[in-house]
């Protein structure tokens, strides 16, 4: 069956950087409910729609068409007695950025007393290269197209 709006489709996908290194891969195939509802970026419906399990494609995607453009106002420095004992650079924890909004920040640095944090998605400000390949379609269930995402082994539990 074709990919259209309310299939739940699954996929297996890499992301690399411009010059091809691996930045994430799928271990397990990822499923998600098409036709716009944001479970993934549009550039991939977009791609994808229409289109049949077996499906391969390599897409090139913008920053702005993928995790977005780096805030430099999410990269904050508060003091190391701020946090939890045993921190480490490359740590992650949620907090609040200076929106107000509920982010990730990833640890950057810890300079003497001051811990140095980014807000930002890893992949903010990047262009990525999003290899993927569609292995199941399926249509959706009733109830997956009113909760918004897909159900089942590879999708959304609850
Ligand atoms: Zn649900």
């Amino acid at each position: 069956m074709k990919i259209e709006k309310n299939t739940a489709v699954t996929l297996r996908y890499t992301i690399s950087d411009k010059q091809g290194k691996i930045l994430e891969q799928s271990d397990e195939p990822m499923a998600y409910l098409h036709g716009g509802y944001g479970n993934t970026f549009a550039k991939i419906e977009e791609a994808l729609d229409g289109q049949e399990a077996g499906y391969r494609v390599t897409l090139e995607l913008q920053p702005q068409d993928a995790y977005g453009l780096r805030d430099e106002s999410l990269v904050q420095t508060i003091p190391k007695t701020q946090f939890p004992p045993g921190v480490k650079v490359g740590g992650q924890l949620r907090g609040q950025g200076e929106d107000g909004q509920s982010h990730v920040f990833t640890v950057l640095k810890v300079k003497g007393d001051k811990v140095i944090l980014d807000g930002n998605h890893p992949f903010a400000g990047k262009a990525l290269r999003f290899n993927v390949s569609v292995t199941e379609v399926r249509p959706a269930t009733e109830e997956e197209v009113t909760h918004g995402h897909v159900h089942g082994a590879h999708g959304h539990h609850h």
